[in-house]
């Protein structure tokens, strides 16, 4: 199969259409992406790599890294996580506030932020170190021991971080935090704030696509959790879009708001899309049009 030629038509399809949207700035360091950056890779399951445009380019991996905490937190501490985080779509942007009283400071999924930080909680306590072992995680499975954190972008979120320091407080006030507070946010920033390129977040999620196993043969997850994180990635992994995702790309996909997008190819391999510009809801303009053209073109679509 040609997968670069495959890449090349899904990011020119992409292109032709005049949506841009813009980047992030509400991290004031993030708001320095260039626009017109754009790149995509594939990782097959059986050990392929392929890419187009910008795809060994680092970029601000942000909420992509909830995935990963995700897998490890599970991977660590089992089911027990759902007392604390939900699974539901939210129905509300990412930063949202506003179900954590109503809920008792349960988050409704891990991929909002308040299910992150959670998240971020448990895989704290678990391991001594959130960040290191997202960190490791990347490395181990990308084969690249540059991914690192962007300090600056990391410390630049914490000077601007007030949303997520709220909710912090606010569900550590319910008992839903088991680390201070400061710790929890300091590691949530510096996962969000990781580099990484396409090239890397493909070879980092094939894990899901070889149903929880990982780069060297050793199971990560079962293959009922890889199942479920895949689940939870269709539902509720493209913020209040994940509707909007599954019908126009309909995989599971995790974004962020450096505007990358990892989605999984059950069985088959992992491609993430990277270009800064977002659309209303934190999603990647570019990107998400490309995975929508390659999932037509290929009918590599879960439905
Ligand atoms: N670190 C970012 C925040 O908490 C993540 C945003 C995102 O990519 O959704 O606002």
């Amino acid at each position: 199969m040609d997968y670069q030629g495959l890449l090349r038509e899904s990011m020119e399809t992409a292109l032709a259409a005049p949506a841009r949207g813009r980047s992030a700035d509400y991290i004031p360091a993030l708001a320095k992406a260039d626009p017109e950056a754009f790149g995509m890779a594939i990782a097959t399951v059986d050990g392929g790599v392929f890419g187009a445009g910008s795809w060994e380019e680092p970029f601000s991996i942000q909420s992509v890294s909830k995935l990963f905490t995700l897998a490890l937190a599970l991977a660590e501490g089992g089911d027990g996580l759902w007392r604390g985080v939900g699974r539901e779509p939210s129905g509300n942007p990412f930063n949202s506030l506003v179900q954590l009283e109503t809920e008792q400071g349960i988050p409704r999924n891990p991929f909002i932020n308040a299910g992150a930080l959670v998240v971020t909680d448990r895989l704290l306590e678990l391991t001594g170190d959130a960040v290191g072992a997202v960190r490791e995680f990347l490395r181990r499975e990308s084969g690249n021991e540059a991914v690192a954190t962007d300090d600056t972008v990391a410390a630049s979120e914490a000077r601007h971080g007030h949303r997520n320091a709220a909710m912090a407080h606010f569900m550590a006030s319910y008992g839903n935090l088991r680390n201070p507070v400061d710790s929890v946010l300091a590691h949530y920033y510096a996962h969000c704030a990781i580099t990484a390129s396409c090239r890397d977040l493909a070879l980092a999620g094939l894990f899901l696509a070889r149903h929880g196993v990982r780069v060297d043969g050793s199971r990560l997850l079962t293959r009922s959790e890889a199942k479920r994180i895949n689940a939870v990635m269709l539902t509720c992994g493209t913020y209040d879009a994940a509707g909007e995702f599954a019908y126009r790309v309909g995989l599971p996909g995790k974004s962020g708001v450096g505007g990358g997008v990892l989605a999984v190819l059950p069985g088959r391999g992992a491609v993430c899309a990277w270009s800064p510009g977002l659309d209303a809801a934190g999603n990647s303009v570019l990107g998400v049009a490309a995975l929508d053209a390659l999932t037509t073109a290929t009918g590599w679509s879960v439905f």
